[in-house]
């Protein structure tokens, strides 16, 4: 299958990573936990640009984008410098950004996505270390707002920005090339996605190879697939109507899901890039071996690991490594000596599915349990242990309960905080299977007093059967199992 791209949809992304799993900022020494904290307290002379103070490299930031550099597969240059990138903006009190121009740390990458038409390489341009500058607050809605507020936390948080060719031929693409790009840096532990504002997009889109138009600012992954579809539809309106599609910077607005004109786009020239004078060149080409050791198996590698060691199938492997904080659960739960295939069903698929239903996010795994969080309402959060998820396939493996009641334990262990195990679940619920004999008592009953669905069933009405499968499940409060309900009734009239 060749995905044919009949509309010639091209698009590239810019997006700027927050490297929000280290301690302190790019240049200073202030924390940068600010995500609870009260406006303009995690700050210094250095992050505020106050005249005389002078930037100081923190290490781990060039560690961090020669670790991303290597699983992007790029190359990492050998020597790498920081310019000045000038503009004026009350988000950036020295009136200039400290990042990289001409020599940025990474360049040529790439990752594979699963594309329209199977895999498909998306190429990195480049990847650059730059600071993060303050954060504007409007009040109100950024056109209506009386005033704005600046707060200063985030001034000098390191970033990486990276940027990829126009590779992506669909908004869905854009959207899968992102997942994975957030994946294998939750994966190199640099990175916690579920911070807000810890990964900004751009996009660029055309359409009919034409001229690009640049979106801007774009809050999440879904956001970027819906700006994007709009923006493809929009453009190939202009092109209906005889129109010309005019290069510019748009903007996206989450609420009504349509991007606005903006501005004209700036070109290079008007930041007058020039070398930072107070950061020395460096060559860094010494640090790749030692940074090298620190790499992690990466989603794709362990994907194919799953599939080999514990015989689990494509869709179960990918699904359990789209996290690392799952795949280590899961490997934390076959450690125990269950049977690898059942875990993979009742994590990937119930626990994993259950999740999203509520919108939760998996937040944390710390060798004994998994912590997840609502995506909107932090307050919302709870966690389920190893041990926990042991006993349920156990219990389920030797057929001691049903796979309604499995699934109802699941749910009752991510809807409530008692730390319960899924055996005191299941007594408090009275989920245990029924024995065979109370089955076969149901059956009985359930044959005597339904003679209308037992005629219908006899006289070739399929569906009646289905009711009488459910009087006996009503009967034993779903502890049947429906398939053994199902057939006892075939056998008892049937014969
Ligand atoms: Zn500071
Ligand atoms: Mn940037």
């Amino acid at each position: 299958m060749v995905y044919e791209n009949p509309d010639g949809v091209r698009i590239g992304l810019e997006i700027h990573i927050q490297l929000n799993k280290l301690k302190t900022k790019m240049f200073c020494g202030c924390s940068t936990d600010y995500h609870n904290a009260a406006p303009n307290t995690h700050t210094c002379p250095v992050c505020l640009g106050l005249p005389g103070a002078l930037p100081v490299l923190n290490k781990k930031v060039v560690e961090a984008a020669i670790k991303v550099g290597l699983a992007l597969e790029g190359e990492i240059a050998e020597e790498t410098q920081f310019h000045r990138k000038n503009y004026f903006y009350p988000d950036l009190p020295k009136g200039y950004q400290i990042t990289q121009y001409d020599f940025p740390i990474v360049s040529n990458g790439k990752i594979v996505i699963e594309g329209e038409d199977g895999e498909h390489t998306v190429g990195i341009t480049r990847a650059h270390m730059e600071e993060d500058p303050g954060k504007l607050v409007h009040i109100g809605s950024i056109e209506k707002s009386k005033g704005v507020l600046i707060d200063y936390n985030r001034s000098g948080v390191s970033l990486i920005e990276t940027v990829t060719e126009p590779d992506m031929r669909s908004p869905k693409e854009a959207r899968r090339f992102l997942d994975k790009f957030r994946n294998i840096l939750e994966y190199l532990d640099v990175f916690d996605g579920n911070l807000e504002g810890a990964m900004r997009v751009d996009a660029n889109v055309s359409v009919h190879w034409g001229t690009r138009v640049e979106v801007k600012n774009i809050s999440s992954h879904k956001g970027v697939e819906r700006a994007l579809l709009y923006e493809i539809m929009r453009q190939k309106n202009v092109i209906r109507r005889g129109g010309k599609v005019s290069q510019e910077t748009r903007h996206f607005d989450e609420g009504r899901g349509v991007t606005l004109s903006m501005r004209t786009k700036e070109e290079a020239e008007d930041y007058r890039y020039f070398r930072e004078p107070d950061l020395m060149p460096m060559r860094i080409t010494d640090w790749i071996p030692a940074v090298k050791e620190t790499l992690p198996e990466l989603p794709d590698a362990k994907r194919t690991r799953f599939i080999e060691q514990y015989g689990i199938t494509d869709m179960h492997a990918k699904s359990l490594t789209s996290k690392i904080m799952l795949a280590d659960f899961y490997e934390g739960v076959c450690a125990k000596g269950v049977d690898p295939k059942i875990a993979a069903t009742w994590t990937a698929d119930v626990f994993l599915g259950e999740l999203n239903y509520r919108d939760l996010a998996i937040s944390s795994y710390d060798g004994e349990k998994i912590g997840f969080i609502h995506a909107k309402d932090p307050r919302i959060k709870n966690s389920i242990k190893v041990s926990d998820m042991v006993e349920l396939v156990n219990l389920f493996a030797e057929g001691k309960i049903s796979d309604r009641a499995a699934v109802e334990v699941i749910r009752t262990m991510l809807d409530t905080a008692e730390e319960k195990t899924p055996s005191q679940i299941i007594e408090e619920k009275g989920l245990f299977k029924a024995e065979d004999d109370l089955v076969t008592k149901a059956v009985a009953e359930t044959i005597a007093e339904n003679e209308a669905a037992v005629q219908d069933y006899l006289g070739g009405t399929e569906k009646s059967l289905n009711f009488l499968v459910g009087q006996v499940m009503k009967k034993t409060k779903g502890t049947a199992d429906a398939k053994t309900a199902r057939d006892l009734i075939i056998k008892e009239l049937k014969g």
